[in-house]
């Protein structure tokens, strides 16, 4: 497939980045070194109140394992992103990021790094509040956090390997930030966050 490429950024570890995706842009989230998880928010740029839902994704898709072939939805049922390829095929999307308050409960520890804070800092820039966004618009790309049978969620270290992608076709103009989660306390990114890749394409073909 023909393509041209709009917008091609590092994401360094910890790190965060915002961008304007237009109807019929392709996102791909790349992970460099492998096992590093991407947390997404995306919120329309006509109406900030219409954003991501993880809740109606799952449920309009009839499943919790979001793959090629399926629609990521906003909280008004419309069609944010296809999801065109997929090398991972294991993200969650059940919602949810880490946060300075998390961090504290699990961990004991204070002042740390986190996807909360980093998703507000690249919204900043947008004049999107904190308030504006929420747990339930967040895709954790890469993330093996998994339902299992008894009921209960396992957080396992992520399946991708090194320049494994997913490639998001936009369905509306959208707002979108990513956190390269700086988590290093649990297996989310196998103990050792590391650069992500993003691109933004057209295909010509
Ligand atoms: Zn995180």
């Amino acid at each position: 497939m023909a393509s041209e490429t709009h917008l091609e950024r590092i994401i360094p570890a910890r790190e965060y980045t915002s961008l304007i995706l237009h109807r019929g842009e392709i996102l791909r989230v790349m992970d460099l070194e492998g096992k590093q998880v991407a947390d997404l928010v995306a919120l329309s740029t006509i109406d900030k109140d219409e954003k991501l839902s993880c809740i109606y994704s799952n449920l309009l898709n009839g499943t919790w394992k979001l793959t090629r072939g399926h629609t990521l939805y906003s909280n008004r049922a419309r069609p944010m992103f296809s999801i065109v390829e997929d090398k991972v095929g294991l993200h969650y999307s059940g919602g949810g990021f880490c946060s300075e308050e998390i961090n504290f409960l699990r961990f004991k520890v204070q002042s740390t790094r986190n996807c909360a804070d980093n998703l507000a800092l690249a919204f900043k820039s947008h004049g999107i509040q904190r308030e504006d966004f929420n747990f339930d618009c967040c895709f954790n790309i890469f993330m093996n956090l998994t339902f299992q049978p008894d009921g209960t969620l396992k957080l396992q270290e992520p399946l991708s390997k090194p320049g494994d992608y997913i490639d998001l076709k936009s369905e509306m103009d959208s707002v979108i930030a990513i956190s390269n989660c700086p988590q290093d306390r649990n297996p989310c990114n196998g103990f050792n966050p590391t650069p992500l890749q993003i691109k933004v394409f057209r295909s010509i073909s």
